[in-house]
């Protein structure tokens, strides 16, 4: 069966243009109710019994059978091995991604993610103290495939940070092994360890590692088991019983997002070659059947030869059918009025990925204002975002970039205020405070502060 690409063409021009722009761009985010029953009792079964659920659901979902949780703890020596067993360009390759998202982590911190002061007319030291988290988990995705660049940048971050242990956990289900819930007879603990994760771990500054997932998992770092330190913070992907997990303990921990569906938004002004346009879409097409992919352009002949270079690329792609499903269900090619259009279109989607493929990205950047990640010119492809640019390819998706950032060193930080108030100081604000104090009927607040009015000590009185 040959597979056809027909992604939904709109022009802003048409009658239609709202309503078909809108089906297309909607996605829910309802929760599934029988992930949320199984994931309901599998917190409260963890919470409650700790290793022995953990065990039990690891055999259950991941065919992994193991003793003690204990076994299923992965040491340094675990990491530096798998690093050393890698090939020298894979090595390399790591070292190299790994060097630029921290640099990249390492500016995002001084720019601001430092402690600040001043002391205003009076004396009084005002500030932030930025403090790093001591302890977060991090969920490495390992059901279906491994995923060492999401490691690498949820771990470094935190790393930069300055917290003081990185909890990983990654699933490595047992050989042959599907998460149907049966009885997983015959599974050993050694499951399919994922070198490139492992490797990943450490040159990432992870501190302990266990091969565990799912919602078991995610119970395990919120609540703590007698083996598994309880974080303050849990971040990472995952399915959708690892996201309906997070949801669940946050308040218990952090966490950082619920991740949707993978998106990309190419805004073109019809100067790149097509077929750049056209591996751009597939880049997260081929993520899943719900991943979204949407070119906007104002040149409709521009658009006809890209959808022409997606016809002839498809049938190279490994993943053809997963690109089809993506680009028929929730693709979209859209010619626009001009440029300035694009640009508003592009602010009301507020995509994970916007890449400007333009001759004068900066001419449009500044109309820009919600995006996960923005892509400048021609040859920024998003793939390289993904990897090893620098900036960190966990982005808000689903319309979130209207309010939400990607994840950052600010995510492993939080900020605690500073005030010391001067004898001086005390004395302009402690009749402020009290008079608003008495106005809401809190007495002690009110004398609290003036008592220092009424008796400033000698010392301070100069
Ligand atoms: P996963 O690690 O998220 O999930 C595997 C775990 O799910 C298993 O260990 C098991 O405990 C649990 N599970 C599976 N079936 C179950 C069942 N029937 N009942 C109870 N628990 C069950 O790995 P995955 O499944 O491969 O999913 C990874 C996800 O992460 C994908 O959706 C992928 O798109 C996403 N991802 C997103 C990003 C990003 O940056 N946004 C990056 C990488 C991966």
């Amino acid at each position: 069966m040959t597979l056809t690409a027909a992604p939904l063409r709109l022009s802003t021009t048409s009658a239609s243009f709202e309503a078909e722009f809108n089906a297309r761009l909607h996605w829910s985010a309802d929760a599934d109710a029988a992930i949320e029953k199984v994931v309901a009792d599998v917190l409260a079964d963890v919470q409650k019994r700790g290793d022995a659920a953990v065990l039990e659901y690891t055999r259950r979902f991941d065919g992994l059978e193991a003793a003690t949780v204990r076994d299923l703890e992965l040491t340094q020596a675990d990491f530096k091995e798998a690093f050393d067993s890698l090939p020298q360009a894979q090595r390399d390759a790591l070292q190299a991604a790994a060097a630029r998202v921290r640099s990249y982590h390492e500016a995002q911190k001084k720019a601001s993610g430092e402690s600040w002061t001043y002391r205003d007319a009076d004396g009084t030291l005002l500030g932030q103290k930025v403090t790093p988290l001591d302890r977060v988990g991090i969920y490495v995705p390992g059901g279906k495939a491994a995923y060492p660049s999401s490691l690498l940048m949820n771990a470094i971050p935190a790393h930069v940070a300055g917290v003081g242990e990185i909890i990983m956990v990654v699933p490595t289900p047992a050989k042959g092994s599907v998460a149907t819930g049966g009885s997983g007879a015959g599974a050993s603990s050694k499951g399919e360890r994922n070198v490139l994760v492992l490797a990943a771990a450490y040159v990432a500054g992870v501190t302990r590692a266990f091969t565990i997932g799912g919602a078991q998992a995610v119970a395990a770092l919120a609540y703590g088991t007698e083996t598994i330190p309880a974080v303050d913070k849990i971040t990472g992907p995952g399915n959708a019983y690892v996201a309906a997990a997070k949801r669940r303990v946050f308040g218990t921990v952090g966490i950082d997002m619920i991740a949707g569906p993978s998106e990309i938004l190419v805004l073109a002004d019809g100067s790149t070659p097509p077929d750049w346009v056209a591996m751009d879409l597939f880049s997260q097409a081929e993520h899943d059947e719900l991943a979204q992919s949407i070119l906007l352009c104002p040149d409709a002949a521009y658009i006809d030869a890209v959808h022409a270079s997606i016809d002839k690329l498809l049938p190279q792609m490994p993943r053809a059918d997963i690109i089809v499903a993506s680009l028929n269900g929730r693709g979209a090619l859209i010619q626009t009025r001009d440029m300035e259009e694009a640009c508003a279109i592009s602010n009301r989607i507020a995509p994970e990925h916007l890449e400007v493929s333009s001759q004068e990205p900066h001419r449009w950047e500044p109309l820009l204002k919600h995006a996960g990640a923005i892509f400048l010119g021609a040859f920024t492809s998003e793939s390289l975002g993904d990897y090893c640019a620098g900036p960190n390819h966990v982005l808000p998706t689903s319309g979130t970039a209207r309010f939400s950032s990607p994840l950052g060193v600010y995510d492993f930080q939080k900020r605690s205020s500073l005030i010391e108030v001067s004898a001086q100081g005390a004395k302009v604000l402690g009749p402020i405070a009290a008079e608003l104090a008495y106005g809401e009927g809190l007495q002690a607040h009110a004398r609290a502060a003036e008592m220092r009015l009424e008796s400033v000590p000698p010392s301070a009185t100069e």
